[in-house]
């Protein structure tokens, strides 16, 4: 009877164990959304993080990027990616002005770009951007991309879009217009959200030596 009693006893302190592993499975899958390997990649990167290139990172340069969740936009883990990505295309050894996250291996909806349509040309982030009309002149202007080296191309774009985003410091909702040069560097960052490169868009496209 003792024995049978100690069973029971050690069965439902195994179960119970069980429950409490699973209960905290589930709470830290679920810490601000982002995956493990995204929180790994993010802590674990220097300041300048590595450059996702064609082809070899065609996976996630050509993946459609996930939206971030009103509790990954207030996470620390959104805070020091974004840090990461502006001292990154900022770096001289890149001296970009825009990256969106795919290009640093994170497959979700973050773009940082030079703002040359306001004073100080501004280096921003915008988190879940979205292009809401795109209007104005059609011209032709070269572009290239940090991460499709070598290479430079003629696209043709819009020179006036309205964009809605989350601004990367304050976490305040934007509707803003944006026009010229820098409303042809979001769009260049948005089509990285959907997979999309230049290169698809191109008249033309030449070789140069980076
Ligand atoms: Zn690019």
């Amino acid at each position: 009877m003792q024995v049978k009693n100690l069973f029971r006893s050690l069965a439902i302190a195994f179960l119970a164990l069980l429950a409490i592993l699973t209960i905290i499975g589930i709470l830290r899958r679920d810490r601000g959304g982002w995956t493990q390997y995204e929180r790994g990649l993010i802590h674990r990167s220097d300041s300048l993080m590595n450059v996702t290139l064609m082809p070899k990172d065609s996976a996630i340069l050509r993946s459609k990027a996930a939206e971030l969740t009103p509790r990954m936009l207030r996470s620390r883990e959104t805070k020091e990616l974004v840090a990461k990505m502006l001292y990154t295309v900022r770096h001289p050894s890149q001296d970009g002005v825009g990256i969106a996250a795919p290009q640093v291996g994170i497959s979700r909806r973050i773009i940082c770009i030079q703002r040359f349509d306001l004073p100080g040309e501004p280096f921003v982030a915008f988190l879940n951007p979205q292009i809401d009309s795109l209007f104005g002149e059609v011209l032709p202007g070269p572009e290239g991309c940090l991460s499709v080296p070598g290479k430079r191309g003629i696209v043709r774009r819009n020179r006036s879009l309205i964009l809605s985003y989350v601004d990367g410091e304050t976490l305040d909702a934007h509707r803003d217009t944006i026009e010229g040069f820098t409303a042809v560097i979001v769009q260049h960052e948005c089509d990285h959200l959907d997979g999309v490169l230049y290169t698809d868009r191109a008249d033309s496209l030449w070789t140069v030596s980076d």
